[in-house]
């Protein structure tokens, strides 16, 4: 079977292919690492060996097969009127295990396609830059707001990979010209001023990183900074015109003062399989708290 076909049949809106070689963008991306952009996310600052050579991810890897996976438009919502990112889709499983599951399912296909090919799926989980391989692929064009942008579907997609010892033709054609043009749209709306420059994100500045991967509490001067959202941040992608503007609130979370007062079991019932279960209740709690102003309340007392 063909492996486009496979793919979009697995519900993949975008695959493409690049020869596994050192990544277009690694020198800005070690020039970013050195920056300290990257907070106390000190997991990108690793391995940057295997970043600069993907083929030690795979032993004889000749191809990177770059997919995309869209995720709602609609806002994961709670009763009480707050909200959450977009991918973290709360009606359903962790996306790491969903993609997984099909870019596996493309790997076997590979293995079909090219007897004797090895393959490795990436989902998140090995040091590969992967918005550099899906651009050099012709997957899409990095926006400003330092998405990965799907033309026709925007970046409301998450990204994974399948490395292989099969040399499969590529597809990227040089890379697609960016049309961003003089839109600053996502620069503009970023609420702590974290996109400094076109193509240039301080993630130790962006909410998305601050209620997510940051280990310590957001302070209440972030929190003034949240709007309403308690996990996450999507405002530098709803301003962009790539995106799909028909958008709702979908009422899928429970009130933020129930989140508050959960203990771990409750927590692991509602959230356990979700993308909220890698921040952990702790952190949810003080990003409520830094939002709503209220104290936070946890096991040992006040936090
Ligand atoms: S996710 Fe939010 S905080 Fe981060 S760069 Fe985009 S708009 Fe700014
Ligand atoms: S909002 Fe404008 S500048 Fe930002 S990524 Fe979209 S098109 Fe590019």
């Amino acid at each position: 079977m063909d492996l486009f076909e496979a793919a979009k049949q697995l519900g993949f809106v975008a695959m493409g292919v690049s020869p596994c070689q050192r990544p277009l963008f690694f020198d800005p991306f070690r020039a970013w690492v050195a920056a300290g952009k990257q907070g106390d996310m000190a997991w990108l600052a690793r391995h940057m060996d295997i970043r600069e050579d993907p083929g030690r991810l795979l032993e004889g890897c000749r191809s990177v097969v770059s997919l995309a996976y869209p995720y709602s438009v609609n806002r994961p919502a709670t009763p009480d009127g707050y909200v959450a990112a977009r991918y973290t889709e709360p009606r359903r499983q962790d996306y790491h295990d969903r993609l997984r599951e099909s870019a596996k399912q493309v790997a076997r296909l590979i293995e079909t396609n090219y007897p004797g090919a090895k393959t490795r799926v990436c989902v998140d989980s090995a040091p590969l830059l992967e918005r550099s391989f899906a651009y050099a692929s012709g997957l899409g064009f990095i926006g400003k707001n330092n998405m990965l942008i799907v033309p026709g579907y925007g970046s409301y997609v998450f990204l994974t990979e399948v490395l292989t010892t099969a040399r499969i033709p590529g597809t990227g054609h040089g890379g697609i010209q960016n049309p961003c043009g003089d839109c600053r749209r996502c620069v503009e709306a970023c609420p702590t001023g974290a996109l400094e420059k076109p193509f240039g994100v301080d993630a130790a500045k962006c909410l998305s990183y601050l209620t997510i991967e940051m280990k310590q509490m957001v302070d209440e001067k972030t929190g003034e900074k949240m709007g309403r959202c308690f996990f996450g941040c999507d405002r530098c992608q709803e301003v962009c015109p790539f995106n799909p503007k028909e958008s709702r609130e979908d009422v899928s979370l429970p009130p933020v003062k129930s989140i508050q007062t959960m203990d771990e079991p409750s927590f692991t019932s509602v959230f356990g399989k979700t993308a909220f279960a890698r921040a952990g209740l702790t952190k949810i709690r003080g990003n409520i708290a830094a939002m709503t102003g209220e104290p936070r309340e946890c096991e040992n007392g006040v936090l």
